[in-house]
């Protein structure tokens, strides 16, 4: 018997820590704003931090020992991502940064020596950034669309197209991009390669920078449209095998996405935190807004979401360290990838509501936050994409009922069962008519 749903002690003390850590020192540095992120920032703030996270034996958590992680697996990393997710610079401090984390992660299962020295290391170490180039400005819900091609010249590859939304790349050292090597190829999931290209290789070009949400300078924002025109790369600037790219997307995206969830998980139960502090705290002629049933029923619903969620979650990275295959755990992984988006922007939006026109206000992080659920139901694929993957996972283990009465229509169940106990109801049978006799005589 081994449902359990309680952390061992040693575990707690790790979590206990992290949660003073957060609480004392990665919150109140999250207020300073851009002054964290400036070069200065990083060396004052931010890496003193880091240095603490890594004397606690907590850096990079997602990684297996043998690449500077712990090795925790995956349901201890929900717990500690539970906490890193309600602040949006604590996965900076940990070292489990996206996109960051996902390209180590596969620079660390398919790189080369010479790869893992280049990039793998600084990556892991926080001194230099990544970024994953794989949507295109066509579309970027269905990889079989893309079009940006790497053509062999010689020992050479010459890389041309474009691509859209790659985090971060204004702060890249490396790209990892996706491009069609073998068109001709009968599977069409073996015609794309991933390469690791370094940002400054003549021919790349940033056309602009975007950012998420209302307001901002255009041409402000950490996501890039990228060109890349005639870029010349050496043969082995290839990750992993030639025709292997979703392969070993699978392999970051699955990951990728889990992360994203156990960080949710964190960030829904902040909002529902606040929402609650709120509710006992302003009052109406009523009494305080936790007293007015309305306000009930949205706490009631908000928690049986998020700790729904929540379960549904550590669920399945019970189920990636059982299996320790992400294609075995698909059915779960898009799932989480459903609900995430839609719980967090009920609780956020509920949570901003119940705090009037300041919770609407950049004064309080809720606005952030429903941009945010927005965001997730788009990044790493949109939701209608999971919902199809999650839907035919499901169905694969259904065979057809071939009569035009399914095989569960209730009078061919009943015929079934009175054939099967035809001596059981005839022994009632008797034992009715008997006594009945016996009531008349
Ligand atoms: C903040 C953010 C960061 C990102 N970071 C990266 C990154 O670092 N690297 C990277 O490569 N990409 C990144 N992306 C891009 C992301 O992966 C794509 O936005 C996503 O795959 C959807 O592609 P698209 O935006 O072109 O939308 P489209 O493919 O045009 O889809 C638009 C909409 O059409 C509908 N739709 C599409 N397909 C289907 C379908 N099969 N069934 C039903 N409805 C469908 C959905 O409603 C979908 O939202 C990021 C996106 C965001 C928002």
């Amino acid at each position: 018997m081994a449902w359990d749903f309680e952390t061992d002690p040693e575990f707690q003390k790790k979590l206990d820590w992290i949660e003073d850590f957060m609480r004392e020192e990665v919150e109140p540095l999250s207020h300073l704003g851009l002054a964290v992120y400036s070069s200065e920032g990083r060396q004052k703030f931010i890496k003193p931090l880091q240095q603490q996270v890594k004397d606690q034996g907590l850096w990079a958590c997602h990684l297996g020992p043998e690449l500077g992680g712990q090795g925790f697996g995956q349901l201890k990393l929900g717990l500690m991502n539970e906490k890193l997710g309600r602040n949006g610079l604590a996965p900076t401090i940990f070292g489990c940064q996206a996109p960051d984390s996902g390209n180590a992660e596969i620079i660390a299962h398919y790189g080369t020596e010479k790869q893992k020295e280049q990039y793998l290391w600084p990556l892991l170490n926080g001194d230099i950034r990544s970024a994953f180039s794989m949507s295109e400005p066509t579309g970027g819900s269905d990889p079989l669309t893309f079009q940006t091609r790497a053509v062999l010249d010689g020992n050479e590859w010459v890389i041309n197209g474009e691509k859209w939304f790659s985090t971060n790349a204004k702060y890249a050292k490396v790209l990892v991009l996706y491009a069609i090597t073998d068109p001709d190829a009968k599977d069409p999931y073996r015609r794309t390669s991933i390469f690791l290209v370094p940002t400054d290789t003549p021919g790349v070009e940033i056309v602009r920078n975007v950012a998420v949400g209302a307001g901002g300078e255009i041409g402000g924002g950490n996501e890039a449209y990228v060109r890349y025109n005639n870029v010349r790369l050496p043969y082995d600037a290839l990750l992993g095998d030639r025709g292997a790219a979703f392969v070993i997307a699978q392999v970051r995206l699955g990951g990728g996405r889990v992360h994203h969830a156990m960080r949710t998980v964190g960030a829904c139960r902040h909002a529902l935190d606040l929402m609650c502090r709120r509710a006992v705290s302003r009052t109406t002629r009523e009494g305080r807004l936790a007293d007015l049933q309305m306000v009930q029923e949205q706490i009631a619903d908000s928690w049986i979401a998020v700790e729904s969620f929540r379960l549904l979650v550590l669920r399945t990275a019970w189920l990636i360290d059982k299996h320790k295959d992400y294609q075995k755990v698909r059915k779960d992984i898009a799932a989480i990838k459903v609900a995430m988006p839609k719980v967090y922007h009920d609780v956020a939006t509920k949570a901003a509501h119940l705090h009037g026109a300041l919770g609407v206000s950049n004064e309080m992080p809720f606005m952030h936050m429903v941009n945010s659920s927005l965001v997730m139901g788009i990044a790493d694929g949109p939701t209608e994409v999971h919902k199809v993957t999650l839907a035919k996972q499901i169905l694969k283990d259904y065979q057809p009922d071939n009569d035009l009465f399914p095989s569960y229509h209730i009078p061919k169940l009943r015929e079934e069962a009175q054939k099967r106990f035809a001596k059981e109801l005839g022994e009632i049978r008797e034992h009715y008519a008997a006594r009945r006799q016996a009531e008349k005589a």
